[in-house]
């Protein structure tokens, strides 16, 4: 049925309930769903580029950027050579990637280097954007101890830049949850 008949059926209708109204305004679009193993996470890995947007130029992190802070400093707004270049971290919430829901791809935002698809992106609730796994390749990683105990901090392979951290209270089957600052992406989408 469609939506519009489906509404005009419920509000015609003494039964129409509250919850009934509320399925058809807010009914959710059905997604694929969720990778069940490594099979499939692996799967998501390798089909990336079916996300990037016709005619968009890809760089490859074996050809790495280098800059000095003052070229830095020119090229990125400021609140994301802070967390790029000075390893901040931006404020929970604030970033519009967090509602970010289209398909495409996330890149970095110092270089252009794919790092996540939407495929991989889940819902954290930390205000944060949040991924279950990344693109083979797109991160390096070492451990910091800003809070004393020991954190995984990860950084685009290319341009050497702060992303986020890896946590490993993340959804099956991965446990990963790779905390991004959102000034540090840009999102691509698929388009049309
Ligand atoms: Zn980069």
């Amino acid at each position: 049925m469609e939506r519009r008949t489906l509404l005009k059926a419920l509000l015609a209708s003494p039964v129409a309930t509250r919850s009934a109204l509320a399925a058809v305004f807010f009914a959710k679009p059905v997604l694929a769903a969720p990778p069940a193993n490594m099979k499939d996470i692996e799967a998501l890995q390798k089909n990336w580029k079916t996300f990037v947007a016709a005619g968009t130029a890809i760089p490859a992190a074996n050809e790495p950027l280098k800059l000095s802070k003052d070229e830095w400093r020119k090229r990125l707004p400021a609140e994301s050579y802070k967390v790029l270049r000075e390893e901040g971290t931006e404020r929970a919430g604030t970033s519009a990637l967090n509602n970010e829901k289209r398909p495409g791809v996330f890149v970095c935002a110092g270089c252009g280097l794919p790092l996540f698809t939407s495929e991989m992106k889940f819902e954290s609730g930390t205000g944060w954007p949040s991924f279950f796994t990344a693109l083979p390749g797109a991160f390096e990683q070492k451990k910091d101890f800003f809070l004393i105990y020991p954190r995984v901090e990860y950084h685009c392979a290319r341009c050497g830049g702060h992303h986020g951290h890896l946590f490993d209270d993340g959804p099956p089957p991965t446990n990963q949850r790779w905390c991004n600052n959102g000034v540090a992406l840009k999102f691509i989408p698929k388009g049309a």
